[in-house]
């Protein structure tokens, strides 16, 4: 849980959220420009198992802007390479390498293997696209499909199996016959590259959910006017690719929450509960906690190490997290209570 610990910082996460993410599967369709920037982000943030398909290898023209690829790789998988590039990067995830096309016959054989949480589209042409739509309606799996051309992109979220929420062919019911690639078109490395992130970020923010985005809204990128725009998709009741839909929510987008009481000190002495400080060392070193009410030596796990050292947390007693602002210390309660233990709170830092 080290390498978490700046995103388990931010007051939206919490540790059930990050091992939730550990637990998490993703395609994604394409290792180049787009695949590029997304790989690595999502395994750095500890996406857990992270299918890559693509079929391409290596040239000199994707250099400029396929950045995790060197320049003694050209003529070699990227699928392959991208895998052990991700394996470098996070040895606690699993990477696996379709290096193949996606079409009928393996399409269908993918299918069967895995249940996506998330499809990530980062393909350069429509028939990929259109494949992924059909996949992701047949599998009830997201997509979050980006494009880039030029100085801009899009990046919209589609979950056409069910009932109320839009599919990729409700944007494009008839899809454009002469539509550039970058290869006709031209592209910036950097025009890529951002476009990659927020596919990245989106991706992220939708499986840990987190920030207000939602199925059907869709990011148009003027990136030569440095200017966003949002667009909110509803469903098209006479798409052809997916009208007549089940109705089904989606179990992967759904959070849990757990009410902890933040108690003073002297509520938590009355208690009789043992302290847990999850501050790192160094904090505590700098800030020990000094009162009168505090009669025993407090148990120091920083949040990190928490579910490794759920064995030496004391069943006997109520415990009572703190941390520097009662944030990691609310992470903490809510992991250890959602394991069982029923007596938890945070000791408000405020009231030392
Ligand atoms: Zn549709």
């Amino acid at each position: 849980m080290e390498r978490y610990a700046r995103q388990l910082s931010l007051p939206e996460m919490s540790l059930d959220k990050q091992e939730r993410l550990s637990k998490t599967s993703i395609l994604m369709v394409g290792a180049g420009g787009l695949g590029s920037p997304v790989l690595p982000v999502l395994a750095g943030a500890g996406v857990g198992h992270i299918v890559i398909a693509d079929h391409d290898t290596v040239d000199e023209t994707n250099l400029h802007r396929q950045t995790i690829y060197k320049q003694d790789q050209t003529r070699q998988s990227k699928a392959k390479l991208a895998k052990t590039y991700l394996e470098h990067l996070n040895s606690d995830i699993q990477v696996e390498a379709i290096n193949e096309k996606l079409g009928a016959e393996n399409h269908q054989k993918l299918l069967n293997s895995y249940q996506f949480d998330l499809i990530l589209d980062g393909s350069d042409n429509f028939k990929t696209k259109d494949l992924l739509n059909s996949y992701s309606i047949k599998s009830k799996s997201p997509l979050l499909s980006a494009s880039v051309l030029r100085f801009g992109g899009q990046i919209g979220l589609f979950a056409g199996y069910l009932s109320n929420q839009p599919c990729y062919r409700c944007l494009f019911p008839d899809f454009p016959e002469n539509a550039y690639d970058c290869n006709q078109a031209g592209v910036l490395g950097s025009a890529s590259g951002v476009i990659g992130m927020l596919q990245a970020h989106i991706a992220l923010c939708t499986l840990l959910d987190l920030g207000d985005y939602k199925i059907g809204d869709i990011v148009i990128a003027h990136l030569d006017k440095l200017r966003l725009e949002n667009i909110h998709l509803p469903k098209n009741k006479s798409c052809a690719t997916c009208k007549n839909q089940d109705h089904e929510e989606m179990s992967n987008l759904e959070s849990r929450s757990v009410m902890i009481d933040i108690l003073s000190i002297e509520d938590v002495a009355k208690k009789d509960a043992i302290i847990v400080d999850v501050r790192e060392p160094h904090e505590i070193s700098s800030d020990p906690l000094n009162h009168d009410l505090i009669k025993r030596p407090p148990l120091q796990i920083p949040l990190t190490q928490i579910p490794m050292k759920m064995s030496q947390l004391p069943t006997h007693k109520p415990l009572a997290f703190i941390c520097a602002g009662n944030i990691r210390s609310q992470n903490a309660a809510e992991y250890v209570a959602a394991r069982g233990y029923e007596d938890v709170c945070v000791l408000d830092k405020f009231s030392l």
